[in-house]
């Protein structure tokens, strides 16, 4: 990235751009589309089809509808009102610290934002119930409190005792939604077998299971095109949003050919303006084939093993890093006042975040504490990158100057 006087930045931020910014390909596919056709003519374009086609061959084979909409926002809430008209039910079950958007719906299960809210007037419905979010570093269980325990049974435990409340309420579960890895709560990996046994209990519930890839999806694990695949979990409805167009808006909803019948049968069709027009498909199908082309999931696979190894090495060296967990293009590092309490150490998270702004590398922090360091960035980024980026974390934390006298590991 280069800023108004040409000076450049190494970003490690912008999820977005996935395939680099302004990439000659995506910048082509659109200028050449808008030449020829602008907008949704409201028939059946190429381009619409063949992307719907495209991300389809992508997907386990029960996922083969696609809705086109036009932010991940619309493709939360669009894929809310199609588990409502699928289970004819009520509650919807999000994780703590998620977000899913920024309209009224979405808002309303995103304690990301609704904890922050001051004035009072947007409350959680109660048709919305918050479930634990499963940080096995920072969460109700962790592995410090719970060692050798099954910590995705431990978190999953909490669903079924949700699932309960609801049916004591006579009410009934519509959806589970939640990121296939939490983004927003501050780059936290579900402990191994959680999503499984939630989507279980979840369907057991008689609701369905949404996953969110607006931040994670299109090849950001490397090892996987979403990051559901990656933990061996089917869902009912994926949302996609952010990378599907380098940074033009574009995002998608796909289901089972069950949940498009029974929204088909609500009696109302899906119009959308702009969803799907053939720029919008043009620039989608452009991104999809430079991830292919540039074997941009093999560059995750690699960057993410180089990360893996330069950021425990970090961890071996100060103490302020409590926790490093990642994969692929998705890292973050948990920082910590001390090991014993791992009390969040936000004041020096937002120090490190400001030093390498002044050495040219952006970088963000997140989580409820904002004391995570967070790593997401275009998917060229490269193993040069990866020593920039590392070397001067080294350099800023040792001005930070921790000791190195506690034990508590993650
Ligand atoms: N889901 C997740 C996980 C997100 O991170 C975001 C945006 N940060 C959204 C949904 C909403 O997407 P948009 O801003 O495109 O509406």
């Amino acid at each position: 990235m280069y800023d108004e006087n040409d000076q450049q930045y190494l970003d490690c931020i912008n999820n977005v751009c996935h395939v680099g910014h302004c990439h000659p390909k995506t910048v082509q596919a659109g200028a050449e589309q808008m030449k020829k056709l602008n907008t949704n003519s409201r028939f059946l374009h190429d381009n619409i089809v063949l992307l719907a086609q495209k991300l389809v061959s992508t997907m386990p084979s029960s996922l083969c509808m696609v809705y086109f909409t036009n932010s991940g926002s619309e493709a939360n809430d669009l894929a809310i009102r199609l588990s409502r008209h699928h289970t004819k039910a009520t509650e919807i079950i999000s994780l703590d610290r998620a977000y899913h958007g920024h309209v009224i719906s979405l808002i309303d299960i995103s304690t990301y934002k609704l904890d922050k809210m001051v004035d009072g007037v947007h409350k959680k419905p109660d048709f919305v119930h918050i479930a634990e979010c499963p940080d096995s570093f920072r969460g109700k269980y962790t592995k410090r409190d719970h060692p050798g325990e099954d910590l995705g049974a431990l978190y999953a435990s909490n669903i079924d005792d949700i699932i309960e409340e609801i049916h004591k309420k006579n009410k009934n579960v519509t959806c589970f939604i939640a990121e296939s890895m939490q983004s927003c709560g501050g780059q936290v990996i579900y402990p191994p077998g959680y999503l499984d046994k939630v989507f279980k209990s979840v369907r057991a519930a008689g609701g369905v299971c949404i996953m969110d890839e607006v931040q994670v999806g299109f090849g950001r694990v490397g090892t996987h095109m979403w990051s559901f695949d990656a933990q061996g979990v089917v869902p009912d409805i994926v949302t996609l949003g952010k990378p599907m167009g380098n940074g033009h808006p574009i995002s998608a909803v796909i289901t089972t050919r069950e949940i498009a019948a029974s929204f088909e049968a609500c009696g109302v069709e899906y119009f959308n303006t702009y969803g799907g027009n053939p720029v919008s498909c043009a620039i989608g199908l452009a991104v999809l084939d430079v991830i292919e082309s540039e074997d941009l999931m093999g560059n995750a696979i690699n960057i993410g093993e180089a990360m893996g190894k330069r950021l425990h090495e970090l961890k071996e060296k100060y103490t302020i890093i409590g926790d490093v967990r990642g994969v692929g293009m998705f890292w973050g590092l948990d920082l910590v006042k001390n090991r014993t309490t791992c009390e969040p150490a936000t004041e020096e998270a937002a120090f490190v975040v400001k030093r390498l702004k002044e050495g040219h590398i952006l970088f963000s922090r997140d989580g409820p504490h904002e004391n995570v360091l967070k790593f997401k960035p275009p998917m060229c980024f490269d193993l040069a990158n990866v020593d920039t980026l590392v070397t001067n974390l080294d350099r800023i934390f040792s001005e930070l100057n921790m000791g190195k006298e506690n034990s508590c590991e993650s």
